[in-house]
């Protein structure tokens, strides 16, 4: 590996660093001038030359680097990586034992040590989330890590870092021997196809797990299932396999359809039991509204930020808005599952647009349960907004 630079921080920002805070920021630093190579190991010092902490370059929009040691003996090398790894499985050892669950988190960025760097088992195969080329410099390390110290039958990874951020487009393979798709994976005794190398996303988010569980064993029975934004549909099969009556799938991509149906099969349902639409889920708002359409369980899961032909939403600016079409089709004391992934707001603004949009609609609401990040999701105590998933499930009152 190449030889480190020194970068000095300023001076109002040294304690920030050496309290912990993970993510080097451009305009915290003296001399980014020296930063030219992503994957470049940098020492930062305070503006005395002492040492505060070491780091790699990488650009994220978040950022232009993870710091990973404190210590100022610890060199970023093979054994570096093998020991973060091999921590972060340790702690992962109750969901290696589970019998019912092997699709889980087992490397989660700063949280684990190493921002910038997400590994998922899904079953024997394990896929790793570069979110920058700066991280992606170091894949050699950490492949070699991970072959010594789980063997999984094959790897996979998502180069997250194209010009805006986001997965760039490629063969995904990248190591052992590859997969047969879809790939039957398990959830709480659920099974879960997945495609990992088929695009940026893989047919589940693993950080709903608890949620998905708890609508299935204490939310679905005898009741009505609207699902919003609903991809490949696992919140209905959720839904379905804890007794609910009936649900409704709906999503704007082509795509869902074929993949709804097969998460329906792969669990012994049958999908033409259950509704499937291939809809912009403000139109079938819309559409609910005008029919006077209601459920006893409505759930909101959409992207932080999409657009559509009609409609652009952004969670920040329009989630209030969701809330109320939602509160018009739930049935008096029916529940609305209210979830977001975005980061840019906490859990307390989340509630205010659960407050106010039950104030536009002069009805009472009382919220039932609360979930953020799963346990396999660990996060930085310095960085909060790493902590980005907010989940309510909201109970709808009769009348003010
Ligand atoms: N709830 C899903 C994950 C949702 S991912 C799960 O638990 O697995 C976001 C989904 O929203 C994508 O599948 C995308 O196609 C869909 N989407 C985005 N905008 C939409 C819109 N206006 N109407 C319907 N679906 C939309």
């Amino acid at each position: 590996m190449s030889e480190e630079i020194i970068l000095r921080v300023q001076n109002r920002y040294t304690d920030m660093y050496k309290e912990g805070f993970p993510l080097l920021s451009k305009d915290t630093v003296e001399n980014t001038d020296a930063l030219y190579e992503e994957g470049t190991i940098f020492q930062l010092q305070d503006p005395g030359g002492n040492f505060i902490a070491r780091g790699y370059y990488g650009l994220q929009n978040k950022g232009i680097g993870w710091i990973l040691t404190h210590k100022e003996r610890e060199t970023i090398d093979s054994l570096f990586f093998q020991k973060k790894i091999a921590a972060a499985i340790n702690k992962r050892s109750p969901f290696y034992h589970k019998e019912d669950t092997d699709a889980f988190r087992i490397f989660n960025g700063e949280g684990d040590g190493i921002g910038g760097l997400t590994i998922d088992a899904f079953g024997e195969y394990y896929l790793i989330n570069w979110y920058s080329l700066g991280i992606y410099q170091f894949r050699k390390e950490i492949l070699s890590a991970l072959n010594l110290l789980i063997q999984p039958r094959g790897i996979y990874q998502k180069k997250r870092f194209d010009k805006k951020g986001q997965y760039l487009a490629d063969d995904d393979f990248a190591a052992g021997r590859p997969a047969v798709f879809p790939l039957v994976v398990k959830e709480n005794g659920v099974n879960i196809e997945v495609n990992l190398n088929d695009g940026a996303m893989v047919g589940v988010f693993l950080d709903q797990r608890d949620v998905r569980k708890k609508l299935r064993d204490q939310y679905a029975n005898g009741k009505t299932l609207l699902n919003t934004f609903s991809y490949t549909g696992i919140f209905s099969v959720f839904g379905v396999l804890g007794g609910a009556e009936k649900t409704a799938s709906v999503d704007l991509a082509k795509r869902s359809l074929e993949l709804t149906k097969a998460q329906f099969l792969a669990n012994g349902i049958d999908p033409d039991t259950q509704e499937i639409r291939v809809e912009d889920v403000f139109n079938f708002f819309d559409y609910g509204i005008k029919h006077g359409l209601k459920y006893d369980i409505v759930v909101l899961d959409p992207p932080s930020f999409a657009r559509s032909k009609k409609h652009t939403f952004s969670a920040k600016k329009d989630y209030t808005q969701l809330l109320e079409n939602a509160i018009d089709l739930t049935e008096d004391d029916g529940v609305i599952i209210a979830s977001t992934n975005c980061a840019t707001f906490d859990m307390k603004t989340f509630k205010g647009f659960v407050s106010k949009a039950f104030a536009e609609k002069s009805i009472k609401f009382h919220i039932l349960e609360e979930y953020s990040l799963p346990k396999d999701f660990p996060t930085h105590p310095s960085f909060p907004e790493g902590d980005y998933l907010k989940v309510l499930f909201i109970k709808k009152q009769t009348g003010l």
